[in-house]
């Protein structure tokens, strides 16, 4: 299979941003080491506890967008897949709370979007993945409710950010 010709993004009226301004994609030891421990040279990594967050130099493309695709579609990291949902991860002790939410700007969201059922059941596997089967992991949808929390959290920590350069 071709593995670029397949990406259904090659549609995309934004211009592929996602892949193209890669920052702060959270991944698994295991999927760190399958897409991008090769691009070492091209990116910035960071920690949030067991997950891989990373984001590339100088606000380039993904190192793995080659020639209009993705290099790794089929074996992409799930963040990339289960986009335009994305997770919003909590750990609280060994509690890990992981929420879906398709709150992004993605303009083939209606064509993309998975539903909540496959969404969810990725979102555990990456949590698994990354918290050991283990870990007391709770997985859900994200709630209105939710998201404007989220929203407001995100607001204030951007705010203090700012504040505090
Ligand atoms: S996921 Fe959506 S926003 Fe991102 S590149 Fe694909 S179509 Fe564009
Ligand atoms: S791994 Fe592939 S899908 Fe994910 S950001 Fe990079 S190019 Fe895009």
């Amino acid at each position: 299979m071709n593995i670029i010709q397949t990406n259904p993004c090659a549609a995309c009226t934004i211009d592929q941003d996602c892949c193209k301004h890669l920052s702060g994609l959270r991944l698994t030891q295991i999927e760190f080491n399958r897409c991008f421990k090769q691009h070492g040279d091209e990116i910035v990594v960071d920690r949030e506890g067991p997950l891989f967050v990373v984001s590339q130099r100088d606000g380039a493309a993904c190192p793995n967008w080659q020639e209009g695709g993705c290099a790794v579609y089929d074996v992409r990291p799930r963040e990339c897949a289960l986009f335009p949902q994305t997770l919003y991860v909590q750990q609280r002790g060994d509690a890990i709370s992981i929420r879906v939410h398709s709150d992004t700007c993605c303009p083939l969201k209606a064509q993309l979007i998975s539903s909540e059922r496959v969404a969810e059941q990725i979102a555990r596997e990456f949590a698994e993945e990354a918290f050991g089967e283990n870990a007391r992991i709770r997985v859900g949808y994200e709630t209105a409710w939710q998201s404007l929390c989220r929203r407001i959290r995100q607001l204030v920590s951007r705010t203090l950010d700012t504040l505090l350069r």
